[in-house]
């Protein structure tokens, strides 16, 4: 398996070389950037497992590298900041970070953190298991693998069926086309993400009433795709 993508950003250059060093040694593929613009682009580039985000950054602060990766990606977010006050504390989890820690911090601490922010997104990404999930007119019934659209079944292959299913039981939630390709393809598929287009679009196909102008499976430009229920 791959090693887990971790990007910090981080404009303290002390600090991101000891992080850095640190997350390498733990087997971390290491990503960094210096200031909160390019630590958004790396973010959407790399389409890192966990972003370590310093609160203090040239060009665009922490929170709001935050508040824009919360909303399009579906990525934890681990928050790091000099300031020990308490409402920071609350500022940081409020805008949906997962985790924070406060300078200075051991690197102990940090990795075995880190460790429990990853595991709890990965079991947080698994489908729930919903028999029957209902959107409009659209019913997806997981034991007999079918859907239908105002009580008609309509034809589907397997992966279609399992694509609109995972995006249908995680409505709401963006995925990128690299975590769609992952989930339902697995790790050692060696595709095209352009593979996930060509699915979505037949999927608009059949259950959108205007596939061209689609209301259930939204693209999310630049990022991927999101089910609105
Ligand atoms: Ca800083």
């Amino acid at each position: 398996m791959d090693s887990e993508k971790i990007l910090i950003i981080e404009d303290e250059e002390n600090i991101l070389e000891a992080v850095k060093y640190t997350l390498t040694q733990e087997n971390f593929d290491v990503f960094t950037a210096i200031d909160g613009e390019e630590g958004l682009t790396k973010a959407l580039e790399i389409r890192p497992d966990l972003v370590l985000l310093d609160v203090m950054l040239p060009k665009m602060d922490g929170f709001e590298v935050c508040r824009i990766l919360r909303k399009n990606l579906d990525m934890p977010v681990f928050m790091i900041s000099a300031k020990s006050e308490e409402i920071d504390r609350v500022v940081g989890l409020e805008i949906g970070a997962d985790d924070y820690i406060t300078k200075p911090f051991s690197m102990r601490e940090l990795v075995a953190r880190v460790r429990n922010v990853l595991r709890r997104a990965s079991s947080q990404t698994k489908v729930n298991d919903l028999e029957v999930i209902k959107c409009g007119e659209l019913e997806i019934h997981l034991t007999s693998h079918k859907a239908t659209v105002r009580g008609e079944e309509i034809s589907m292959k397997p992966k279609e069926f399992d694509l609109l299913y995972f995006l249908a039981s995680n409505t709401g939630r963006a995925f990128t086309r690299d975590q769609i390709l992952k989930r339902l393809w697995g790790h050692e598929y060696i595709g095209d993400v352009r593979t996930v287009d060509v699915h979505v679009r037949w999927i608009r196909e059949k259950i959108e009433t205007n596939p061209s102008r689609p209301e259930k499976l939204i693209t999310i430009r630049g990022v991927g795709y999101r089910f609105d229920g």
